[in-house]
């Protein structure tokens, strides 16, 4: 089932695959979902542990609502960086 979080697998005007290798876009989700929990980590370090129970939670929801509302955002880079770096670093067809 389509749903908005869901891209579509192929443009329909041309047929170009948006994720030819899953594992790809996969791994740049894994990195950018690890790059952010280190980011509010850092910050909470940088903060100071605030000594209420509420206000811990509270960062950790804000920190976990964040990773989720940036997924379809992060996943749409993963698939242009993807792509740009498919056509940047292609192998030159042989001469
Ligand atoms: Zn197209």
């Amino acid at each position: 089932m389509q749903s908005w979080s869901t891209p579509y697998e192929h443009c329909f005007d041309c047929g170009l695959r948006y994720v030819p290798d899953p594992v790809d876009l996969g791994m740049f989700m894994y990195v950018s979902t690890a790059a952010i929990t280190g980011i509010f980590l850092l910050a909470y370090f940088l903060i100071g542990f605030p000594e209420s129970g509420w206000a811990r939670i509270v960062i950790g929801a804000a920190g976990l609502a964040f990773i989720l509302l940036t997924a379809p955002l992060r996943r749409s880079l993963g698939i242009g960086f993807n792509y740009a770096t498919d056509i940047l670093f292609a192998p030159e067809p042989p001469a």
